[in-house]
């Protein structure tokens, strides 16, 4: 049997659990087909402030670093609104993205065909729509210096953020859009203001240096952040691979979340700088949260996590045919009609989350058969 890695589990809390259960029924089912995945599990937010009084363990820590790929489900609940900042269940996760570097954050937004009615944009505007944007998350005007707020002599106050970025900042995440880009459709739009912003001049001309230097058989393309805002809405499907900084991606990324309609279909990755293998840390995640309102009541959609397995597969174990594999059972399911209930629209049949990992499974077999 082909070992193809090792992965770190951490489901987390509420609908967590339950959607990464059908990930590991996918992952039953790649080994039942020669495709060894080692997986290693263990607690982090709520769950882990419940069992060790902190939201990750240094130990769980440790493995993530040791192990290098993350697969997570979700953190939060109602029930830990009221614990000191340090210990929430969200900063486990944020301090797994800060401890493993993990400076490049992968948002793609993909429309399948049978779900294209749920955009809030017209169905021939984003039918099998599938572009990436990707953010520089640990940079820019969220963590530059100086910033705070400050009073004024006159009792006025005055507010700082500065936008700051370095050009080796700004090198390592154009590779990781241009590598991407290769992997995919070799077209790179790389966003900024370089009309009013220094940090926009300087993101063009490095962006432009890396490109020519090493990936000069990728298009790459300059767009205005205001204007890309617009674009994403008037012609989506001229994207492929979109890189920006961290303020605009942040907003780019939401916006073109809401152009697939739904929350529960959303995946995600999050990855550092390549190792001496060349393997970069990286953790993987749907963008929903624990969802604690539908928790334990087998509603959850499974598909977002499942996306993001489907990454994991393609960016951290090379095995790109199984998440196209993976990615085309999931169209398929929808396709013939199957919805959990968040997705549900009239004249389609309704399941719940291992519903939906029965069905996915079937797919994955008519796939070989
Ligand atoms: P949420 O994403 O958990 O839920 C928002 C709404 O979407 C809810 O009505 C929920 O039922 C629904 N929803 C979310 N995922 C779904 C899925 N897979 N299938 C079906 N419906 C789904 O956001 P929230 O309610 O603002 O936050 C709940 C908790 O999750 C909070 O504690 C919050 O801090 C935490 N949270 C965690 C993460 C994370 O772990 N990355 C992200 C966001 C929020």
């Amino acid at each position: 049997m082909a070992q193809a890695g090792t992965i770190l589990f951490l489901p987390g809390d509420g609908i967590g659990p339950e959607i990464m259960e059908q990930v590991k029924r996918v992952i039953g089912w790649l080994a039942a087909r020669g495709i060894e995945i080692a997986v290693e599990e263990d607690l982090v937010g709520g769950a882990a402030y419940d069992r060790h009084g902190t939201p990750l363990t240094e130990e769980t820590l440790d493995k993530a670093r040791r192990i290098g790929t993350v697969m997570f489900g979700a953190v939060g609940g109602p029930q830990y609104d009221d614990l000191p900042f340090e210990k929430k269940p969200e900063r486990g996760l944020l301090r797994l993205r800060k401890e493993l570097g993990l400076f490049a954050n992968l948002r793609p937004a993909i429309v399948f065909p049978a779900l294209a009615d749920a955009s809030s944009l017209k169905r021939e505007l984003v039918e099998g729509l599938d572009i990436l944007i990707l953010r520089e998350l640990t940079g820019g005007v969220y963590f530059g210096e100086p910033r705070g707020i400050e009073e004024l002599p006159d009792g006025e106050k005055r507010a700082v953020d500065t936008q700051v970025y370095t050009s080796p900042e700004i090198r390592r995440i154009a590779r990781v859009a241009f590598e991407l880009a290769r992997q995919r459709r070799g077209r790179v739009t790389s966003v900024e203001k370089a009309n009013v912003m220094y940090t926009g001049v300087l993101w063009r001309e490095v962006v432009q240096e890396v490109h020519d230097a090493e990936f000069p058989d990728v298009a790459l393309g300059h767009m205005y952040a205001d204007n890309c805002a617009m674009q994403l809405v008037r012609q989506p499907k001229q994207f492929d691979v979109i890189v920006t900084d961290n303020l605009f991606g942040d907003l780019l990324s939401d916006a073109a979340a809401m152009l697939t309609g739904s929350l529960g279909m959303l995946p995600s990755a999050s990855l550092g700088a390549p190792a001496a293998d060349g393997r970069r840390k990286a953790l993987y995640e749907p963008v929903h949260g624990s969802a604690p309102d539908i928790a334990g009541q087998d509603k959850a959609n499974p598909l977002a996590c499942i996306l993001s397995f489907a990454m994991l597969l393609r960016y951290s174990l090379d095995l790109g045919a199984e998440a196209d594999r993976l990615e085309r059972a999931v169209a398929a399911v929808l396709e013939k009609g199957y919805r959990t209930p968040d997705i549900a629209q009239p004249g389609t049949t309704l399941v719940g989350t291992s519903g939906m990992g029965d069905r996915l499974l079937a797919e994955l077999d008519a796939s070989v058969a």
